[in-house]
């Protein structure tokens, strides 16, 4: 499956849910998950991601490793999110920033 990483964190900017053949994505305060049991690794989102957050599980960064577990988790009990709206008014302002995780909101 594809996994969403910590630089969606604070930026969400939901243009991946709006290609999503599997409507695959979970909305959660601050950040998207992606099911693995509904992913068909398509890679479609990959491209629309403007915050790069978005990978392969197979090629995910040492750092990231950890957003495997918690995409499967958060997935099974957040909404799913089917449609784009507005990012965060500040996304841009968070877009790069490392160490996001311990804002994550659940
Ligand atoms: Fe949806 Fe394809 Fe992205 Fe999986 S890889 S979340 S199926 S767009």
């Amino acid at each position: 499956a594809f996994v969403v990483t910590e630089n969606c964190i604070k930026c969400k900017y939901t243009d991946c849910v709006s290609v999503c053949p599997a409507d695959a994505f979970f909305e959660g305060p601050n950040f998207l998950a992606i099911s693995p049991i509904d992913c068909i690794d398509c890679g479609l989102c990959v491209p629309e991601c403007s915050a790069d957050a978005i990978y392969q599980e197979d090629e995910l960064p040492e750092s990231q490793k950890e957003f495997t577990e918690l995409n499967a988790e958060l997935a099974l009990v957040w909404p799913r999110i089917t449609e784009v709206k507005p990012a965060p008014e500040d996304a841009d302002v968070w877009n790069g920033i490392d160490d996001k995780l311990k804002l994550l909101e659940t």
